[in-house]
């Protein structure tokens, strides 16, 4: 078994400009350290984390050339393309709802893109078991013309999109269990049923106007998208059960060549931008979950793009143990916080509540 790691320093130097949190620095608002939410930290000590351990050494490191103009326009018009690289020519700015970018920022999505890109290729063409690709900025809001929430450009669209151009495979599916929703990719493919695309998240966190169970795609994309809305507060044991009872049945029925994963980290019990309370360990079972689905589905064939996740501390934990269970390596890095995450999961009436959530939906189907 053979696990890919896609990684590119220049995927840390995106910046996203005086921000204080969610908020522009202005009035009384006060500059911070660190700045926007989305800074690369998260994604930087994930990869030193895998170094410090000796996992990274059990892994293929690799970089990837950004992904090209043919690449980008296979989602996004030229319209948005060509205002995006002059303001990025121009030293930056804004063009859509929380994402701002400074100078070379288009250059740098499209070396985000690029990874995603090269760990579909890679796996598709059997050169690798699975792979995970360390994708900043992220991509899972942005619609094809319209980026917001951090993204920039559709990294796994892009990926998918570039893997059909190049005839290896025809059909694909993206669960997203980042803790927001999916909106950009349930956007590029939301008319298409050779796309299925599923998405795990917080009910109306962000965005707060989309993500809804009823919106299940349109024309002969109709029953190719599931949103799968849970409410503030699911732990461990809730998300193990969204996936068993929805995520995991509609991928299985659907039958993909490959199963890619929009991989955010914000669904764990301390992130900043998310209210649930998701472990590393939650992340450790929901990869074996898909790693299962995949031998059964599609020989094994798994990606993982890294979306959102703002805990400083605690990312690098999540993902080492995501990167572990792909790899199957003994190397661990012990959850820090696995004295207390445990212990402050919902209680059972919680759980019945949920429970009474999942029937519905899944009788819905
Ligand atoms: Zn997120």
């Amino acid at each position: 078994m053979t696990t890919g790691f896609f990684w590119d320093e220049r995927c840390f130097w995106h910046g996203g400009g005086n921000y204080a949190g969610m908020l522009p620095v202005g009035g009384l608002v006060q500059p911070l350290d660190g700045g926007l939410p989305e800074n690369p930290e998260t994604k930087r000590r994930l990869k030193n984390l895998i170094e410090v351990t000796g996992l990274a050494q059990a892994l293929v490191l690799r970089g990837a050339p950004p992904a090209s103009q043919t690449d980008l326009l296979r989602v996004h018009p030229a319209s948005y393309l060509d205002e995006f690289k002059a303001l990025s020519d121009a030293g930056g700015g804004e063009l859509g709802r929380r994402t701002p970018f400074g100078p070379g920022g288009y250059e740098l999505a499209a070396q985000s893109a690029g990874l995603a890109k090269a760990a579909l290729h890679a796996v598709l063409q059997g050169e690798m078991t699975n792979a995970y690709s360390l994708s900043r900025p992220p991509g899972h809001h942005c619609l094809p013309d319209f980026p917001n929430g951090f993204c920039l450009l559709n990294n796994i669209g892009i990926a998918i999109e570039a893997a059909r151009a190049a005839g290896l495979a025809k059909r694909f599916a993206v669960l997203d269990w980042d803790v927001h929703h999916g909106n950009g990719t349930e956007a590029v493919f939301y008319d298409r049923s050779d796309v299925l695309t599923v998405s795990l998240h917080q009910d109306r966190n962000y965005p707060m106007d989309t993500g809804a169970f009823q919106d299940r795609g349109n024309g002969a994309g109709a029953g190719f998208n599931l949103n799968i809305p849970l409410p503030p507060g699911t732990g461990h044991t809730g998300y193990l059960a969204a996936m068993n009872r929805l995520a995991i049945p509609a991928i299985r029925s659907f039958a993909p060549d490959v199963l890619i994963i929009a991989c955010g980290f914000d669904a764990a019990a301390n992130d900043p931008l998310g209210r649930m309370l998701a472990t590393a360990d939650t992340f450790t079972q929901m990869t074996r979950q898909v790693m299962d689905l995949a031998d059964d589905v599609c020989a094994g064939r798994l990606v993982m793009v890294h979306e959102g996740g703002y805990s400083e501390t605690y990312v690098p934990f999540c993902g080492h143990s995501v990167l572990q269970e792909m790899s199957g390596s003994q190397i661990s890095a012990p959850d820090p916080f696995a004295e207390v995450f445990p212990l402050r999961q919902p209680d059972a009436r919680f759980d019945a509540f949920l429970d009474g959530i999942l029937s519905d939906m899944a009788a819905a189907l």
